[in-house]
C-alpha cells in the first residue's frame, strides 16, 4: 500500500460559509474545582423544584415502551398543550427542546445573503442558528437592558427574514408589554417573520405581558416559541413546542425529522403540562423567592435588574468587588452562577432562584464577599 499522501487544504471537506465563524454555545457550569463538593446550580435557569411528581411516575411507566418508535405526530402531547393553553393544536409544533425549533425555524426561512434580527443582549442561540444557515445575524441596541422596538424596526432591511425576540429576555430578565410586542409586529413587512420566544412565560406575573399568542392567532407571520425546560424541570428530556400560522407548521412539519420528539418525552410533557396545580406552585415559589432575592441582593449594594423570570441579572459596580471575583468566590462555594461576558454583559452574573436554601446561601456569600 502506498503511504498516504498529504491532503492539499482544497481536497478536505469544508463545511458552509459562516459555520466556522460560530462561538460554539458555552452552556452553565454544572461542576465546580472540589468534585467532592455539594453543588448549588443556578447557572442554567433550571427549576430547583424540579419537575411535577405526576411527570415522574409517567416517565418510569414509560420504560416499558422503550422499544417502541414514538407517535411521529406528537399529536396526544399538542392536544395536552392546546387544553391547558386555549390553543389549536394543528398549529402546534413540538421540538427537542426550543432550540431545536428556533434551529428549523432558521434553516427554514433564512440562508446566505438574508439576515437574522433580535436585540443586543438576545439569547445567544438566534446568532448560532442564523450562522449556521449561513444567513448574516444583526443586533438592534437595547435601553435600559430592555428590548427596544424603534431600534429594531430600524434594523430591518430588505434582507431581513426573521426578527427574534425573547420576552422575557434571558439573560436580562426584561421584557416587553403586549402592546409593544403587537407595535413591533405591526412595523414590519408582512413576509418577516417575528419569533417570539416565551421560554419564562409560565414564571410572569405583569398585567400587561403576553406570552404572544393572540399575534400568532391574528397574524400570518408570528411565531411562538415555549419549553419544558424551565417551569415544567424536564431539561433534560429535551422537550419544546411553537404555536404558528398553518403555512408555517406546515414548514416545520416538512423539515423536522419524523422522530424529533421521544416517546418519553411526550408521556413526560403531558403529565406535566396537565398538573396545571404544580405549574401554578412552582409560580408562586418564583414569586416570593425572585422578590426576596432582588431585595436581599440590592440591600448587599448590588445593581440588581428587574426581572419577570427565574433568575436575576445582578450587576457589580464597585471596581474592587468585580463579577468575576464574585464568581470565584460563589464557585469556591459550591455555588455555579452564569458569567455573561459572551452577552456583552461583562459586570454582571445571572443567577437562577433556586430552592430557599439555595436563595439564602447565595445571599450570604455574597453578603461574605462583598464585606
Ligand atoms: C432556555 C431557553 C431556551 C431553550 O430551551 P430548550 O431547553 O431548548 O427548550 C430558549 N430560549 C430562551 C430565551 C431560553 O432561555
Amino acid at each position: 500500500m502506498s503511504a498516504l499522501k498529504k491532503p492539499n487544504a482544497s481536497a478536505l471537506p469544508k463545511p458552509k460559509p459562516g459555520i466556522l465563524d460560530i462561538s460554539p454555545y458555552v452552556a452553565g457550569k454544572s461542576k465546580t474545582k472540589d468534585a467532592a463538593a455539594k453543588i448549588l446550580k443556578l447557572s442554567s435557569n433550571e427549576s430547583s423544584l424540579g419537575p411535577s411528581p405526576k411527570a415522574l411516575k409517567a416517565y418510569s411507566e414509560h420504560a416499558a415502551k422503550l422499544h417502541r418508535y414514538p407517535d411521529s405526530s406528537v399529536l396526544e402531547l399538542r392536544k395536552a398543550i392546546a387544553a391547558v393553553h386555549g390553543l389549536d393544536a394543528e398549529r402546534i409544533v413540538c421540538g427537542a427542546g426550543s432550540d431545536e425549533l428556533i434551529g428549523l425555524l432558521t434553516h427554514a426561512y433564512a440562508g446566505e445573503g438574508d439576515e437574522v434580527l433580535y436585540s443586543e443582549h438576545g439569547f445567544l442561540m438566534y446568532k448560532i442558528y442564523a450562522q449556521g444557515s449561513g444567513a448574516t445575524p444583526v443586533t438592534a441596541a437595547e435601553k435600559n437592558l430592555t428590548a427596544d422596538v424603534n431600534a429594531i424596526l430600524a434594523k430591518v432591511t430588505p434582507k431581513t427574514r426573521i426578527v427574534y425576540l425573547a420576552n422575557p429576555n434571558n439573560p436580562t430578565g426584561s421584557y416587553l408589554a403586549a402592546s409593544e410586542l403587537k407595535r413591533l409586529h405591526d412595523g414590519l413587512p408582512g413576509d418577516v417573520i417575528l419569533a417570539i420566544d416565551s421560554a419564562y412565560a409560565e414564571f410572569a406575573d405583569k398585567a400587561d405581558y403576553s406570552c404572544g399568542k393572540e399575534l400568532v392567532d391574528m397574524t400570518q407571520n408570528t411565531v411562538m416559541l415555549r419549553t419544558f425546560s424551565k417551569i415544567y424541570g424536564l431539561s433534560s428530556l429535551r422537550i419544546g413546542w411553537g404555536y404558528f400560522p398553518a403555512a408555517i407548521a406546515d414548514v416545520l412539519n416538512r423539515v423536522r425529522g419524523p422522530f424529533n420528539v421521544s416517546g418519553v418525552s411526550i408521556a413526560v410533557g403531558i403529565a406535566a403540562v396537565e398538573d396545571v396545580a404544580y405549574t401554578e406552585q412552582v409560580k408562586k415559589h418564583n414569586n416570593i423567592w425572585l422578590a426576596w432575592m432582588s431585595e436581599e441582593l440590592t440591600k448587599l449594594g448590588l445593581l440588581v435588574h428587574p426581572s419577570i423570570a427565574n433568575f436575576l441579572l445582578v450587576e457589580f459596580t464597585s471596581p474592587g468587588k468585580t463579577s468575576a471575583a464574585a464568581n470565584v468566590f460563589l464557585m469556591d462555594r459550591g455555588i455555579i452562577a452564569r458569567e455573561v461576558v459572551n452577552y456583552g454583559l461583562p459586570k454582571c452574573l445571572r443567577i437562577t432562584i433556586g430552592t430557599e436554601e439555595e436563595n439564602r446561601a447565595v445571599v450570604d456569600a455574597l453578603r461574605a464577599f462583598l464585606a
